[in-house]
């Protein structure tokens, strides 16, 4: 869902999907054609507007902290509630930005402007 939200389009536009568009023509009498209308499919039907909802709710109930928790569950009760372990992990790649960012602090000006880029080595 967040790969189509980040584009701007629905689940199902991800998924391939494309619009159908029906045409209707009406003709009178003498089968002269008085009267055309084109309706595409829409692309935000019930199904991807609850799945765009379900995803509001979801973040809805996340801690603003940042911790990746459902609110109710951080602000639950300490003896009732669940309890919560912290672990870390390292992320590599994010070092060696720091690390590289680090080795090439300068105080000129062009430092501000530099673009970094972390890649991964394959092998
Ligand atoms: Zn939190």
């Amino acid at each position: 869902m967040e790969a189509a939200e980040r584009r701007g389009i629905s689940l199902k536009r991800l998924g391939g999907w494309e619009p159908v568009t029906v045409t209707e023509y009406e003709y009178d009498g003498d089968g002269r054609l008085v009267r055309n209308w084109s309706q595409p499919e829409s692309e935000w039907d019930q199904r991807e507007q609850a799945w765009v909802a379900a995803l509001a709710a979801y973040r809805a109930e996340l801690c603003p902290c940042g911790c990746g928790q459902r609110y109710a569950d951080v602000t639950s009760d300490e003896e009732t509630g669940p309890q919560f372990v912290a672990s870390r992990v390292v992320c590599r790649a994010r070092l060696a930005l720091l690390e590289a960012q680090k080795a090439a602090e300068t105080q000129d000006v062009v430092g501000g402007a530099r673009l970094w880029h972390v890649q991964m080595q394959k092998g």
